[in-house]
């Protein structure tokens, strides 16, 4: 069958998404690693399928910086992230509603995912304040007026922005923040999942993701995993982690969520792209992530190579007229040298659309090798060939032999 009638079919299929018993999001698992929690499926959305365990690229303005929607199809990206904090701003929601949605706007055809706005916000925003209604912030604008993020309020925007898959607003403490306060957290995100549940106006065609919160406390974290899955939803996410925490209490936490969450649905860990973090986190069962790193390393002109980082801006790199990688097939390595982007990093914008071309196709490339290995049942192998590429002295962090040894992985 071609792409095209491919396509022509799942936009028909879309089209017959008002029955209500039509989901959203179909989740069929094919592979599980009979050591490990790692699984591949097809996650079959509206607008694309996703194949999964997938690292989705992470497009703030409704874009990828320095890359455009046609090169993330030529390089096989299947599912990007939009933030719904900086398009409900900028361009707008009357402009979302005028051009059809996101989709359209950037003219990306495949399956989006955007963040409810709320972890945005709390980062980005010195002023904002959490209440029961909301998250209250200040314009960024005029740094006046009073704004107010609701549950309501962000689902109706990603309502309208229409991404396949949509985050509840969830009250996002950090990491470093411990006692009572984590725990009213925890309790005011199901509230506010409940509330966004009841605002969602597209349930046919947009999944809406509940956030597993409870800081790094195993018995919270237990406690809202459990309460969570009590909601019918298509899938979950695992947040508040990857802010600062130790990677002993951050594998940790993601461990103890998988094991509560339902194996059938797909598991989202958010704000989490190292290449090592994500190859002990399918271990540990997650089949979601996204992260701005590897775009943003790479305007600092850094390339990502299976032994770790090339800071392309180094002396050494002057004359070395080999590609960032010779095994990488991207449209970087097969056309320029380390001795041309060592020229041009961090001065030209085309320096960074290279090297995030090329990033990019590393994680993608990296998700596709680990699918790979579970379908072969040689995901354990592929963990310890990773691991020593990375850690050729085998200095290997007590984290990841921790991580790996509780799903049955030893390294070599
Ligand atoms: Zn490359």
């Amino acid at each position: 069958m071609s792409l095209m009638l491919i396509d022509t079919l799942i936009k028909e299929g879309s089209k017959n998404m008002t029955n209500s018993t039509m989901k959203p999001l179909l989740f069929d698992i094919f592979h599980e690693c009979l050591k490990t929690k790692a699984r591949t499926a097809k996650m079959t959305l509206v607008h694309h399928p996703v194949d999964t365990p997938v690292f989705m690229p992470v497009g703030t303005q409704g874009t990828l910086k320095g890359v455009l929607p046609q090169q993330l199809e030529s390089l096989d990206c299947q599912i990007i992230l939009g933030n719904t904090y900086h398009l409900g701003i900028r361009p707008g929601l009357h402009v979302m509603q005028k051009a059809g949605g996101l989709h359209n706007f950037m003219n990306w055809k495949r399956a989006l995912l955007t963040d409810s706005g709320g972890f945005q916000m709390v980062s980005l925003l010195e002023l904002a304040n959490i209440t029961e209604e909301g998250v209250q912030f200040k314009s960024p604008y005029d740094n006046e007026s009073d704004c107010m993020l609701t549950p309501e309020h962000s689902i109706e925007i990603q309502n309208i922005i229409g991404a396949d898959i949509i985050m509840q607003l969830d009250d996002v403490v950090k990491t470093t923040i411990t006692g009572p306060r984590v725990e009213e957290a925890m309790h005011r995100t199901y509230r506010w999942l409940d509330r966004c549940l009841q605002a969602h106006q597209r349930p046919n065609e947009q999944s809406i993701f509940p956030i597993v919160q409870g800081g790094l406390n195993p018995d919270l974290r237990s406690e809202c995993a459990k309460q969570l899955i009590q909601r019918n939803v298509n899938g979950y996410a695992i947040g508040g982690l990857s802010g600062g925490e130790s990677k002993d209490e951050f594998w940790r936490m993601v461990h103890l969520s998988t094991d509560i969450l339902p194996k059938d649905k797909p598991r989202y860990l958010m704000g989490v792209g190292f290449a090592e973090d994500l190859v002990v986190c399918c271990a540990l069962g997650i089949d979601m992530f996204d992260c701005v790193f590897p775009t943003r390393t790479a305007r600092f002109g850094c390339a990502l190579i299976s032994t770790g980082q090339l800071n392309l801006k180094q002396l050494q790199y002057s004359k070395d007229i080999r590609p960032i990688d010779e095994t990488c097939d991207c449209s970087t390595c097969k056309t320029y040298t380390r001795a041309y982007l060592h020229h041009i990093v961090t001065i030209e914008t085309a320096a960074c659309h290279l090297l995030s071309i090329h990033n990019v196709a590393f994680q993608l490339r990296l998700m596709k090798d680990i699918r790979q290995s579970i379908k072969e049942q040689k995901f354990p192998e592929f963990i310890q060939q990773f691991m020593l590429n990375l850690y050729p002295n085998k200095e290997y962090p007590t984290w990841i032999i921790n991580a790996l040894n509780a799903v049955n992985v030893t390294l070599l």
